[in-house]
Parts: structure tokens; C-alpha cells; sequence
């Protein structure tokens, strides 16, 4: 391939500083996610970092710590990557969709009353692509109902509604690192809040349940092994030393593509910034399209299947095509383009000849 669809920007100094801790020999708990966390906190805007092994591990934990127990319900968008929804299914919570925005691709947030119940316990906000949902409204509907609110905000680093980053609306958020996302530490993820006590017991539980003062081999409550490695958490210091420049870059490509493909550009909704964690474009004949640019040697993804559709999920819950309309059209027409840093408006212009 020609044009991958996605690349991490690493850097020398980020190569350098994972080879100070290799030598070091302090693999892990070390002062490099302490580091890590201390800076994603004062980026995020947000009181407490607590850095883990992988986005998945970060949710998992902030269903965990906001209470939620088999039997509840929690509201949230069949437009989204697999794990915003299997978070709540490892605790036996049930997901409760609602169809989404056709514009932002986000949940829409005018039809989230309709699908509250008396066991609804929380609305679970996934940021798509690198830009907000509805904030405004889905906080005033959760505050109304009294419901808690988990942001999956692991594609929209660095994203803002009315100013406020993604993340730090609810009671807890979640970034993930994978290597394809705005900034990577390899695998790894990081759950932000403002409440002490969420922060003491995500810090508890991805350690195997032990309290901060505890001796090595006692454990207070059931935990996981969802430490994040110093390597990886120092490779998160290195990246996001430069994120402002790196989300910079990516909205110039992304700005790129938008003067190439007015007319199948993705759009960004009003009081928000888009951080273009892909570059998603709409297209009717998409394998088509697909076939086309593959065989000019141009990588493509289909950016993302329903959730709803998945084959556990329809054996599961009995979903069917039609429960979700409009994200279902959406999913069929979204097409990923080649997006990462170090493409030039060269190829920009050179991969939109084949659209
Ligand atoms: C990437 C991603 C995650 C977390 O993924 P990990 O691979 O576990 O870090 C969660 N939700 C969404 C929407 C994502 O895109």
C-alpha cells in the first residue's frame, strides 16, 4: 500500500525517551505515569488522571466506579467501536441505543428520553471521530433524570463543545492511545475525573484492588491488572509534549480534504472542534469506491460498523436491520481515508483524483 489509512507520528525524542526507561530497568510503577497522569490532568482540564493498560480497561473501570450493577440500563450510541459497549455487558449492564445525529454521527440527544426506564442508571456519551456530542443537552437531561454520565471520549483527544474539553463533562472520562488514535503510548488509556473518590477507586482497582498505603500483598476489594507500563506511559509524556502541533496538523489535512470533497466532507456541529481522530468521508457506491483506491494503492477502512448488528449482539438481544436507521445508513456510507501526519497536500490532492 501506497497510503496506509492510519500511522503513529513518533519521534526521535520519543524513541529516546522509551530507551532511557528500558535502561533504567524501572519497568513499571514507576515515575513516568505518575508524569503522565500529573500532565494529562492539567491538558484535560480535569482534577485526577489515572493512567491504564488500554482504553477497554479505562471504561470498564468507569462502569465500575460510577456503580452501575447487573440489570441496569445505560443509554448510549450503536455508532461507535465495540468496546463503549462491551464495557457495560462485562458487568452485565445492559446497552440501550438510541439512533444518532446525522450530521456529527453522534447520539442524538433528542431521542434519549424516549428510551429511559425506571432501571436506566446513566447515559454512556461516545465523542465519534474526534468530535463532541450534544453536551449541553445530554447534561441537562442527565442532571434532570439524575442519571450518571461515563464519556467514551477515547477518539476525540483534545476536542471541545462551548470550550470544554471531551472528557471532563460527566462524572468520568476515557482516552485511549491505540496506535491509531490522535496520540499513542502503544496500547493504553487514561480515565480523568474531578470526584476524588472515582480517582481512588479506578487507582485501586487497575492494581489489583490494592489501597494506595497498602502492603504489596494486600488487596481491599477485587482488582485487575490495568497498570499501564512506564515505556508506554513515557512515550505519553513525549506525545503529548507535542499534541497541540499534532492535532494542528491533522485538522490541516483533514482541511485539505474538505477543499478537494465539498460536497462528501464530514461536518462539524455547532459550539465544537473537530480533532479528526479519522478522515471519514459519505459515499453511496462505497465498494466500489473502495475497489478503486485499493487497486491505486490507497488503504481504506469502513468506519464503523453498527454495534447493534454485531453477530453477539443480534444473537444476544435479537437486533435486527432497521432498528437504528440512521446510523445504519451512515455505516454504510462511511468510508476512512488515508489520515496521518506526514501526508502532503500533494497526496491529499493526488488520493481525491481517485474519488
Ligand atoms: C479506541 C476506542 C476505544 C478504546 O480502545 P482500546 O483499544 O481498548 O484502547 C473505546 N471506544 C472507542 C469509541 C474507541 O474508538
Amino acid at each position: 500500500m501506497k497510503y496506509p489509512v492510519a500511522k503513529p507520528y513518533i519521534t526521535d525524542g520519543d524513541i529516546e525517551r522509551v530507551t532511557k526507561v528500558l535502561k533504567s530497568g524501572w519497568l513499571s510503577l514507576g515515575p513516568e505515569y505518575r508524569e503522565f497522569e500529573s500532565k494529562m490532568s492539567e491538558y484535560c482540564e480535569s482534577k485526577y488522571a489515572c493512567a491504564v493498560s488500554s482504553g477497554t480497561a479505562g471504561l470498564h473501570l468507569a462502569v465500575k466506579v460510577v456503580g452501575l450493577k447487573a440489570g441496569d440500563e445505560v443509554i448510549t450510541s450503536p455508532f461507535s467501536f465495540i468496546s463503549s459497549s462491551n464495557c457495560l455487558l462485562y458487568e452485565g449492564v445492559k446497552p440501550v441505543f438510541v439512533d444518532i445525529d446525522e450530521e456529527t454521527y453522534n447520539m442524538d440527544a433528542t431521542k434519549i428520553e424516549a428510551a429511559i426506564t425506571s432501571k436506566t442508571k446513566a447515559i454512556l456519551v461516545v465523542h465519534i471521530f474526534g468530535q463532541t456530542a450534544d453536551m449541553e443537552s445530554i447534561m441537562r437531561i442527565a442532571k434532570k433524570h439524575n442519571l450518571k454520565v461515563i464519556e467514551d471520549a477515547c477518539e476525540s483527544l483534545g476536542s471541545t463543545y462551548k470550550g470544554i474539553m471531551a472528557g471532563t463533562f460527566g462524572d468520568v472520562g476515557v482516552y485511549a492511545f491505540y496506535p491509531n488514535k490522535q496520540m499513542t503510548t502503544g496500547e493504553g488509556g487514561m480515565i480523568v475525573t474531578d470526584d476524588k473518590e472515582i480517582y481512588d477507586l479506578c487507582s485501586s482497582l487497575r492494581n489489583q484492588g490494592r489501597n494506595p498505603d497498602s502492603e504489596w500483598l494486600v488487596h481491599e476489594r477485587i482488582g485487575y491488572n490495568y497498570r499501564m507500563d512506564e515505556m508506554s506511559a513515557t512515550l505519553g509524556v513525549g506525545q503529548l509534549d507535542k499534541i497541540k502541533w499534532m492535532i494542528d496538523r491533522r485538522v490541516e489535512i483533514a482541511e485539505w480534504y474538505n477543499g478537494y470533497l465539498p460536497e462528501i466532507a464530514p461536518k462539524t456541529g455547532k459550539y465544537r472542534n473537530h480533532t479528526y481522530f479519522v478522515y471519514v468521508v459519505r459515499v453511496k457506491n462505497r465498494d466500489k469506491v473502495m475497489e478503486k483506491l485499493t487497486s491505486a494503492g490507497i488503504q481504506t477502512k469502513t468506519y464503523m460498523p453498527v454495534i447493534h448488528l454485531q453477530p453477539f449482539m443480534r444473537k444476544m438481544f435479537g437486533y435486527k436491520e432497521g432498528d437504528f436507521p440512521i446510523a445504519e445508513k451512515v455505516s454504510s456510507e462511511t468510508l476512512a481515508l488515508p489520515f496521518y501526519i506526514g501526508l502532503k497536500r500533494e497526496d491529499i490532492q493526488n488520493i481525491c483524483s481517485y474519488l
